[in-house]
């Protein structure tokens, strides 16, 4: 399942991103010194995100169409990474 289903990431100072996959803050979601956790949880901007990678759509993500996590699904060369040992 996609960390964009799974989790947040909060900086030091606030500034929420998706996931890790986002450390250069390509795509801020909001700010948690000004807005609840849960009001950027539910915010519509990663409502699409979501839908986009329900659809498979990483590619339209910028953040997403550089992360390499993104290619298990793709069944390319980082599949081992995610094959049960
Ligand atoms: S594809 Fe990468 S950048 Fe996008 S949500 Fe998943 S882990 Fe984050």
């Amino acid at each position: 399942m996609s960390p964009a289903f799974q989790r947040l990431v909060i900086g030091c100072d606030g500034k929420v991103t998706k996931c890790c996959g986002d450390s250069n803050r390509m795509i801020t979601l909001g700010d948690a010194n000004e807005t609840t956790i849960a009001d950027i949880w539910k915010s519509e901007k990663l409502h699409k995100i979501r839908l986009l990678h329900q659809g498979g759509r990483y590619e339209e993500v910028p953040t997403c169409s550089l992360c390499v996590i993104n290619r298990h699904n793709k069944g390319d060369e980082w599949n081992w990474l995610f094959k049960e040992h």
